[in-house]
């Protein structure tokens, strides 16, 4: 696409039964949208020149009616409706690969993120920066749990891999348009994207700011998703998992040699060894190790072989609004 056909900037947002907030949200990044343009000057003006890409991923309530009427009243909203629930990371990247924006604002529905950080993210970039990515400093409204999880979460990811992936960020973040197009040249389908963006490297810098509470609805998150983020996360950018089976091993093979001089000294001496219950400690411990490390190699194995069925990332089913 020619350069200047581009709108300036595309905000984009996976939504799964967020009906509840997307009227707020739309009149929010609208109204960003309209100062940004108000201060851009004549050129940059117009509705042409940005434009908000909602994602429904699948919702069972009135998410899409709600973004479809959106789509309807202003000409800036494009809503894209998949097939079924792909997930945030996959919404997400529909969302990505439909928007045409010089600049990509990633942003979620529940306006946890908020999006009148918009203009001074603008201002990092103009000053030369690829990436301008939220930190966050607090995070109110969540339970101690997810706060807990998800420091852990980030401090592990740290350690796993060499890849600077930024502590307490998520996806909410400004990126280039040369950023988002490596982005989405990247085939694979466990996806973690602030992980990927982190890897593409460039000039990447933090803007920090306060995590509120979300608007309204609860978390589309569940614990078991979460699981699913992580383990996603640290497939993907770790191997680390997949060699601690010969750590282990070598502990194992400690203890085992331990265990035999042990009982020749034993022998020896006459000791009567106590053998049943150290033995079945050792055959539990053995067994759990071959257990985990096993899981260890399925869940590389089972990544692999999705990522061999090539099958797409995700299916639309209806976008309105746009020219398109
Ligand atoms: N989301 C999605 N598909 C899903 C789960 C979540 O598109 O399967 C969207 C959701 O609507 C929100 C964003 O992803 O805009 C982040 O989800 P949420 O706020 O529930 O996560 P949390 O902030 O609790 O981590
Ligand atoms: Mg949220």
């Amino acid at each position: 696409m020619n350069k200047t056909d581009r709108p300036a900037i595309s905000v984009v947002a996976p939504c799964f039964n967020e009906e509840g907030v997307l009227p707020e949200f739309l009149q929010r990044v609208g109204a960003v949208l309209d100062r940004l343009a108000a201060t851009a000057g004549p050129e940059a003006a117009g509705s042409g020149s940005t434009e908000i890409v909602l994602v429904d991923d699948g919702s069972t309530d009135g998410t899409w009616r709600v973004m479809a009427e959106a789509a309807a009243r202003d000409r800036r909203v494009v809503a894209v409706r998949l097939m079924r629930n792909h997930g945030h990371q996959l919404a997400l990247t529909a969302g990505l690969s439909i928007c045409r924006g010089a600049r990509i604002l990633i942003i979620d529905a529940d306006l946890q993120d908020p999006p009148e950080l918009l203009p001074d993210m603008m201002t990092l970039m103009d000053e030369g920066a690829d990436v301008v990515y939220g930190q966050r400093r607090l995070r109110e409204g969540e339970s101690l749990f997810k706060r807990g999880t998800a420091a852990a979460f980030y401090r592990l990811i740290g350690r796993l891999t060499d890849v600077e992936i930024p502590c307490d960020t998520g996806d909410f973040r400004l990126v280039d348009r040369r950023i988002l197009d490596l982005l989405l040249a990247m085939p694979e389908r466990h996806r973690f994207i602030r992980g990927m963006v982190a890897w593409i490297g460039g000039r990447q810098v933090a803007l920090v700011y306060d995590r509120k509470a979300r608007v309204a609805g609860e978390s589309k998150y569940p614990l078991k998703k979460m699981m699913g983020f992580a383990v996603d996360a640290i497939t993907g950018f770790s191997v680390v998992p997949l060699m601690a089976s010969m750590t282990i091993g070598w502990i194992m093979a400690a203890v085992g040699f331990a265990f035999f001089l042990y009982s020749i000294v034993g022998w020896f001496l006459g000791v009567n060894l106590p053998g049943w219950t150290s033995l079945m400690a050792a055959i539990g411990l053995l067994a759990g190790m071959q257990f985990l490390m096993l899981g260890v190699i399925g869940a590389y194995l089972g990544r692999l072989y999705d990522q061999s069925k090539g099958r797409p990332l995700f299916m639309i089913r209806d976008i309105v609004g746009g020219d398109r």
